[in-house]
């Protein structure tokens, strides 16, 4: 059994151009049995071609992605870990032995703060400008 629910006179959820919204409408005209042609606002009660919705909605959301997807500048993540950072900074040296949190300095690159151990003898260390793997427990 194939129904189709679309018919002239029936209630479509179509995006309005008018009201800017996907609204309530109602069917006025078919291009045949599954395809809507022309629908009806009920709120504005403009008659206007169908507009998917979801084709609508897709458009918008793709859009409002584009603009959150932003990476964070890493000098903000560093300032943030360096305030979250476990108290004093330690030199760094390859004979030290860090932990994640600890602040570093280093003589080249500054105060860093350690935020990852990588096998037992390096450490993801992130400065003012970089992430910077370096050996430590040597
Ligand atoms: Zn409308």
């Amino acid at each position: 059994m194939t129904t189709s629910d679309y018919s002239v006179g029936k209630d479509i959820i179509s995006y309005c151009n008018k009201c800017k919204l996907s609204l309530s409408h109602i069917i006025t005209i078919m291009k045949d049995t599954q395809t809507i042609h022309r629908v009806q606002c009920n709120t504005c009660k403009a008659t206007h071609a169908y507009k998917d919705p979801s084709m609508a909605k897709a458009k918008v959301r793709s859009k409002t992605r584009g603009r959150k997807v932003e990476t964070k500048p890493i000098a903000e993540i560093w300032l943030e870990a360096v305030s979250n950072a476990n108290g004093k900074s330690k030199a760094y040296g390859i004979k030290g032995s860090f932990i994640v949190g600890d602040i570093i300095d280093h003589t080249k690159f500054g105060p860093g703060v350690v935020q990852t151990i990588v096998d037992n003898d390096k450490i993801e260390v992130i400065f003012r400008h970089e992430i910077k793997t370096l050996i430590h427990n040597k």
